[in-house]
């Protein structure tokens, strides 16, 4: 037997179960690693927990003598915990999140030790950031990257660390992370959604967008993945034929969690509240090992900072309890991926969802204002969205026939289909002041008693509304929040400031009073958004002809998703946004297709050692078994011995013909791989990437899946999908 696989083997079947209990109740726990305002309340003086209160809720600057006097407190805090450390935690463009330990000790002119930490070192740091990807922004202007403090995220303890959430900027203000411009997006469909909601209510004088994250996520044993390059290297399976059985039964969804598992997810949530991430709910997944963890909606910078922080924890956490902890969109072929749903809504500072229903008239015109225009950004720049989710992981599942498709539609159910189209008709031309506005009102009277009945939904949607949300679902599980939402929030904002615009030069110009020129704006939004709207089957071929026919784009790869961001209409928005000038634009644009290439040239050249190191290897021992039984045999029957022998030779055969296979589509990998590198442009080099590299790899695999149902299971040296996906 195989060494490795077998030891693999053996000490996953008598893995012990690692038992994790807590007694305290989880509201006792609840961000008590947290600098929450509580807690800023108590070592704060009042002057600077009002100054820093401000800057919070208003995004004004703190003063050099308040930051000071906060840095103090916080190391107070943070020592008084057990703290240690201190880093500027932020999310370069990595899309993961980077973290540098200072102690807090340092030596006193006097040569004695001490614990110091100041203003200075709170608000602003300059970490050794050339080696961060930048796209070329710091070689055009100035090497230079610094981390500067977000009041909005607070402070938080991991381990000994205190962790100060910050954005990532260059010396000259451009944008290097992902938390800047998605801060700038939300600043901006702040003051968008508020001038619009002081329509219905002068009072709304905020308006927050709130995110609530499904994190979906396989779990295998550490051994068992130990003995996968692949899984190890690249978070998935290279190679490996689908188990037997599957997720046909649907045995696994919802059902009870393995006892492993459930530990791990135990620690999991116990660390998360002491974090402050509010996790609610937990289940197992379609797929075999796949598991869900949703915590309550936040604000929705506060959302993605959690969601980078728990997938990091994640990682830890698994590991203590033997886990591998995957998060790629699709790690094992054959079955479900996994994706990472975003809830999002508008929430004002009066504390109303502006996405929910409400129980009046006019407080239904305020929701259908929000959720028609939140349709027209969507049609607006549904290749936008698609592209705010592209990476190589994802394109398995976007571009695959699962999860949602490539194409971005919205879902929004037969009810609130039926109350668009009364909308629609209410009156031919445009609703003039001598209509009645009671036939109006009575359509927009009806949504929360129809809305109640929340029943139909639609899985195949990318882009659903549920009821007093929308979800975006094609959302990578591996990938950073803050792109998608930047995405979502600006374009929303956009198309607020374009509704108000309209409504008011129709106030004005046609005299109309303010609830009928609402009311005839959304109208010709209805009539103009019904290509983006479709409530059937996502996955079907005819949809596919359907969205061609309509205009809708269908991006199946990275590189062409990509490619929208260089658009002038979208390099337009988020420049007249505020949201990312056109050099931020472009230096992510070539960060993550730089990243596409890397990805797909380090997954080939993985995929390359493991068929001659491993799958060539261990067919040659098992071909020569075969050869030396057909001798045997020829030994003892002579002449006859064909007929005896024939199944050996069948299988030896069989082998040299996949063994062929195999050998001649390496050479065909290392030769696309070369002809692709050897292109100057990086979009051309993307593009061959996508195009003559990857589909390489599906007849590697077909010819290693073919080897290893030949080659005697003992010396097969890989985990193979049975023994990885069912947890014992
Ligand atoms: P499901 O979509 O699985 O049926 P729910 O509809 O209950 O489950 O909610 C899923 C997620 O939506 C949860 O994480 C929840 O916090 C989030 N959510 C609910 N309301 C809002 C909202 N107003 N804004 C953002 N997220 C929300
Ligand atoms: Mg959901």
């Amino acid at each position: 037997m195989n060494k490795l696989r077998f030891q693999a083997l053996r000490d996953a079947v008598n893995r012990p179960t690692n038992s994790f209990h807590v007694e305290e109740k989880k509201s006792t726990l609840f961000e008590s690693h947290v600098f929450t305002k509580k807690a800023m309340r108590t070592f704060l003086t009042k002057q600077a927990f009002l100054e820093v209160d401000e800057a919070i809720e208003k995004g004004t600057k703190i003063t050099r003598a308040v930051s000071d006097h906060v840095a103090a407190s916080m190391k107070d805090w943070a020592m008084s915990m057990g703290a240690t450390h201190y880093t500027h935690w932020f999310q370069p463009l990595t899309g993961a999140t980077a973290e540098k330990h200072d102690a807090f000790f340092d030596i006193d002119a006097n040569g004695e030790g001490l614990e110091h930490f100041d203003g200075s070192q709170l608000v602003q740091q300059e970490p050794d950031a050339s080696s961060f990807p930048n796209g070329g922004i710091r070689n055009t202007f100035e090497a230079r990257g610094y981390t500067a403090w977000d009041p909005s995220s607070p402070a938080f303890i991991y381990d000994t660390t205190l962790c100060i959430p910050t954005i990532f900027v260059s010396y000259t203000g451009e944008a290097l992370d992902n938390k800047t411009p998605l801060l700038r997006a939300l600043s901006a469909v702040d003051v968008a959604a508020t001038q619009v909601a002081k329509y219905f209510d002068k009072n709304v004088t905020r308006v927050q967008a709130t995110l609530g994250w499904e994190q979906e996520y396989f779990l295998v044993d550490k051994a068992l993945a130990s003995t996968r390059p692949d899984i190890m290297l690249a978070g998935r399976a290279l190679v490996g034929h689908p188990p037997p059985k599957g997720q046909q039964l649907d045995d696994h969804y919802f059902g009870s969690i393995p006892n492993r598992a459930i530990n791990f997810m135990r620690e999991l949530e116990y660390n998360s509240m002491l974090l402050g991430i509010p996790v609610k709910t937990r289940h197992n997944e379609v797929a075999p090992n796949q598991f869900e963890l949703a915590p309550i909606f936040e604000e929705a910078n506060l959302a993605v900072d959690h969601n980078a922080l728990l997938m990091d924890i994640m990682g830890k956490i698994a590991s203590k309890h033997q886990f591998k902890v995957l998060l790629h969109e699709k790690p094992f072929s054959g079955i479900n991926g996994s994706g990472k749903h975003n809830n999002w809504s508008l929430l004002t500072n009066t504390g109303v969802n502006l996405l929910s229903p409400g129980k009046t008239p006019m407080s239904n015109l305020q929701f259908l204002t929000f959720f028609i225009t939140t349709i027209k950004a969507v049609q607006n720049y549904e290749s936008l969205i698609r592209s705010s989710i592209a990476s190589a992981g994802n394109d398995h599942r976007l571009g695959g026939n699962e999860a949602p498709p490539a194409i971005i539609s919205v879902f929004i159910g037969s009810q609130l289909s039926a109350v668009l189209s009364d909308l629609e008709n209410v009156s031919k031309g445009k609703l003039s002041p001598q209509e009645k506005t009671d036939l109006k009102l009575n359509v927009v009277g009806k949504i929360p008693e129809i809305l109640l009945d929340n029943t139909d939904r639609n899985r195949t949607s990318p882009f659903a509304f549920t009821g007093n949300k929308f979800e975006f679902r094609a959302v990578g599980s591996n990938q950073n929040c803050a792109i998608p939402m930047t995405v979502l929030n600006t374009i929303v904002a956009k198309q607020l400031i374009d509704f108000k615009k309209e409504v008011d030069a129709l106030i004005k110009s046609k005299k109309l009073k303010k609830d009928d020129a609402i009311f005839n704006v959304l109208r010709e939004y209805i009539k103009n958004t019904k290509n983006i709207l479709f409530d059937g089957d996502g996955y079907s071929d005819s949809w596919q002809k359907e969205a061609a026919r309509r205009g809708l784009s269908n991006l199946k790869t990275t590189p062409e998703a990509l490619r929208i961001r260089l658009d002038e209409t979208v390099i337009n928005l988020f420049d007249s946004m505020g949201v990312m000038n056109p050099v931020e634009q472009k230096a992510r644009y070539e960060i993550q297709m730089e990243q596409y290439v890397q990805r797909i040239e380090i997954e080939s050249l993985i995929l390359e050692n493991l068929v001659n190191d491993q799958i060539l290897p261990a067919s040659f021992k098992y071909q020569h078994m075969l050869i030396q039984n057909v001798e045997g045999l020829k030994h003892i029957y002579e002449k006859n011995f064909s007929k005896h022998a024939h199944v050996a030779l069948g299988s030896i055969e069989k082998i040299s013909a996949l063994l062929d296979a195999l050998n001649s589509s390496c050479d065909d990998l290392r030769d696309a791989r070369t002809k692709a590198n050897s292109m100057s442009k990086l979009d051309d080099k993307a593009q061959m990437y996508a195009s003559n590299v990857l589909p390489i790899f599906d007849t590697i695999r077909k010819a290693a899946d073919g080897l290893e149902l030949i080659i005697d299971d003992s010396s097969w040296p890989l985990a193979k999908f049975r023994e990885l996906l069912f947890l014992r």
